[in-house]
């Protein structure tokens, strides 16, 4: 079974001016100097080149929270993969549950932006996850499969390899309720063996669970055997309780 570094990422969503993220980076770095893990914060567009002058020469890598999936164009508002690259990002998160519900992403336009993500040499952070409605009527394994279905539609294997799916049940995210340990497990179970058959070496695929991941529950959640790391909003804004998280991913 090969090896697969955890990954924890810190959504900072719309929160943190620059001056704070300033401050975060430099509060975090102390406090995870030793880890093995592989560390991305993803702040809000205007603070991207701060964190990553900032974290230039650590461990922590950067990632944004959307990006159009077009090169360049009339498209008022929205920002590159190509302008993201050239300020030294190195990842972006698609399809969070909140860009899908509040912004009106939908699975066809992930289609297109995580081949435009991979195509400019940034490693994306798929989100997929149920509603609590559908995880009540049994439809938990069919969303996932027809969103990770859509989403994926057009990126061959070798690019498969290099996509960080996170599961993040919508029931989970922002409320304080966090899938038991088991639930985690089950679904990217199902999102690893949806990943083999849609072409992916699936043993090396990271998958991430998000959803009110917290200091107190994140050891006993990333030890579950298909749980890869953490995607953690409101717990990832304060540098001690996302260094614990950090630390408990092992
Ligand atoms: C998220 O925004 O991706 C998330 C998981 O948020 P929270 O940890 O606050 O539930």
């Amino acid at each position: 079974m090969p090896e697969r570094t955890p990954c924890i990422a810190a959504n900072w969503k719309m929160h943190k001016t620059v001056a704070e993220a300033a401050q975060f980076v430099d509060a975090l770095l102390p406090r995870i100097a030793a880890t093995q893990n592989d560390v991305v914060i993803c702040p809000s567009f205007l603070a991207l080149s701060e964190v990553v002058e900032r974290s230039r020469g650590n461990a922590v890598r950067v990632a944004a929270q959307n990006m159009h999936e077009e090169v360049s164009g009339a498209f008022t508002g929205e920002v590159s993969a190509a302008m993201l690259g050239e300020v030294g990002v190195d990842a972006v998160v698609l399809g969070h549950s909140e860009r899908r519900r509040l912004f009106c992403e939908t699975d066809e336009a992930l289609a297109r932006k995580v081949p435009a993500a991979l195509a400019a040499g940034l490693e994306p952070i798929l989100c997929v996850g149920e509603t609590e409605e559908a995880r009540d009527a049994g439809q938990t394994e069919a969303v996932l499969e027809r969103q990770l279905q859509t989403d994926l539609a057009a990126v061959d294997p070798a690019g498969l390899a290099r996509v960080v799916v996170a599961y993040e049940p919508i029931w989970a995210i922002g409320t304080g309720r966090t899938a038991s340990p088991g639930q985690a497990q089950k679904a990217i179970a199902f999102i690893r063996d949806t990943l083999r058959i849609l072409g992916a070496e699936a043993d090396r695929a990271r998958i991430l669970y998000g959803g009110s991941v917290k200091p107190g529950n994140a050891v006993e959640l990333m030890a579950q055997p298909d749980v890869d790391g953490a995607l953690v909003g409101g717990a990832s804004l304060d540098p001690g309780d996302f260094a614990a998280i950090v630390e408990a991913a092992g």
